[in-house]
């Protein structure tokens, strides 16, 4: 390829405590809790609006819990607290979110089921944001790194207002493809391992009628009940297996990507219908992207064609909403201190340096913790080699592709968030320069004064 030399331009510089690039998933509580812990806070996010995959890509943001229903006998434990759950609450007082609801049916896959719509999700995350006193960059793209020795010293930044610096003490990559990470020159992988996706909100259909057209082709296999259109005890959640149907249907389901899970609060509205396509590139090659949109989009036509043909009650679909963008599970995979393997996960295992307890595998019920219990994932798995003041949350760790399946999941990735939001405030405002100098137990005492729960009888 041929290039040219870039001239230097002198650009406006902005100075911060953390720099959170990515209001995604993982993003938004790293920021919330950095500000809420004192740091005067930037976050970095290239939409116009701030959850990523939680509010554009996914299914729900269940798994807050242990999978008790699974293992008869074992406690209900709420594993998730801190700002996760408070934002739970928030969602459900502004009718955003179902609460927790037992799944009736699936349960040894997740015993939880919580339901959000996706756009009230986008502002109540916002206002949280906009109350602990983030200085949110909508509209703006991290493009580059400013890296000194082992340190990143700012982030360069495009908006419509031209480009800029942003400087920090500390950084946390949040970005979902590991952009900041990699532009600072930490190693990494791209395993390209699974698919990508868009989903799309389907209106004008009826999900008490697809319970009903699964169940008497004896096709369910999953579902949840809570408030739905304003009535308590309804329908939120439901799954088939479309080959009891019929060959020819399951034929096309599979030749489309089609997940058919949907989860929603309002009546005649599936919030998420997900096509997935398999890359024949990973998704930071741009033009092998840009062939993905366009795949998953049709495909998505296709699908509206199949539901209005298939499902009763489905004969006036429409597609409502779609992602604005593909949605990927990984893209680059970021070189951290310490990379938690699926055995460790499995089994349980608890660390003397961990920042917060889970207890979900995207694999159940074939691969699930043991006996309904929790592992914790270490202070060092997110702490990128190679370089002293950067984080890396969310999606872009962990290598091993079955631990991945837990640790990628949301409500995972949001407790990511706040712990390296917490331990990047607590860092700025020590003069700590190198964040593996910070002395663990001021971390999770201050985790601990936030809400976030730890398996105590592993510590
Ligand atoms: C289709 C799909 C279905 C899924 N279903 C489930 C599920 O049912 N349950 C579950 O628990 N998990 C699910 N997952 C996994 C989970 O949703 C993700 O692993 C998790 O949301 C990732 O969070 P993240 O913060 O790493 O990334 P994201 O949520 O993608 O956040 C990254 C953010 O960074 C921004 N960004 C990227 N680059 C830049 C840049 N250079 N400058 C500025 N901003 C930037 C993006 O716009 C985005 O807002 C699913 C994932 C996918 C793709």
């Amino acid at each position: 390829m041929e290039y040219i030399v870039r001239p230097e331009t002198k650009v406006n510089a902005r100075y911060y405590d953390v720099v959170v690039c990515g209001g995604g998933t993982a993003g938004v509580f790293a920021a919330i809790a950095a500000a809420r812990n004192g740091a005067k806070t930037a976050l970095i996010e290239s939409k116009g609006y701030v959850g990523g995959i939680a509010a554009e890509g996914g299914c729900g943001l269940h798994s807050f819990y242990n999978l008790w229903k699974a293992f008869p006998g074992v406690e209900k434990r709420m594993v998730v607290r801190g700002i996760p759950e408070e934002m739970v609450q928030r969602l459900t007082q502004a009718n955003g979110a179902s609460g927790h609801n037992e799944t009736v049916l699936r349960y040894e896959y997740d015993s939880d089921t919580l339901c959000v719509d996706v756009e009230i999700y986008k502002f109540v995350v916002l206002q949280m944001l906009r109350e602990a006193g983030v200085h949110v960059m909508l509209n703006t793209m991290a493009v580059d790194t400013l890296v000194s020795g082992q340190r990143v010293e700012g982030v360069i930044t495009e908006s419509h207002q031209g480009c800029e610096a942003v400087m920090g003490k500390v950084f946390i990559d949040a970005t979902g493809y590991g952009d900041l990470s990699a532009r600072a020159g930490a190693p990494y992988t791209e395993p390209n391992d699974y698919t990508v996706a868009n989903s799309m909100g389907i209106g004008g259909i009826d999900i008490d009628k697809y319970y009903s057209f699964l169940k008497d082709n004896g096709a369910l296999t999953e579902y949840a009940c809570g408030p739905r259109g304003g009535r308590s005890n309804q329908i939120i959640r439901v799954d088939g297996d479309w080959s009891k149907i019929s060959d020819e249907l399951e034929r096309k389901v599979q030749e489309l990507g089609m997940h058919t899970v949907t989860t929603t609060l309002h009546d005649n509205y599936f919030m998420f219908i997900k096509l997935n396509y398999m890359m024949p590139k990973t998704p930071t090659d741009r033009d092998a992207l840009a062939d993905a949109e366009y795949e998953l989009r049709r495909r998505q036509q296709e699908a509206l064609k199949l539901l209005r043909q298939t499902v009763p009650g489905a004969e006036n679909a429409f597609i409502a909403r779609t992602a604005p963008t593909i949605t990927i599970r990984r893209a680059r995979c970021i070189e951290c201190e310490y990379d938690i393997s699926n055995e460790e996960v499995v089994n349980g295992k608890h660390f003397n340096d961990e920042i917060y307890s889970y207890g979900f595998h995207d694999y159940a019920p074939r691969i699930q913790i043991k006996n309904g219990g929790t592992y914790g994932l270490p202070y060092r798995a997110i702490q990128v080699k190679d370089l002293e003041n950067l984080f890396a949350v969310g999606m872009m760790i962990t290598s091993d592709h079955n631990a991945h399946m837990s640790t990628r999941n949301t409500v995972s990735c949001m407790a990511m968030g706040q712990a390296a939001g917490t331990a990047a405030a607590l860092c700025a405002d020590s003069g700590i320069t190198n964040v593996r100098d910070l002395p663990y137990g001021i971390l999770h005492d201050a985790l601990v004064m936030s809400n976030v729960w730890f398996d105590q009888e592993h510590l």
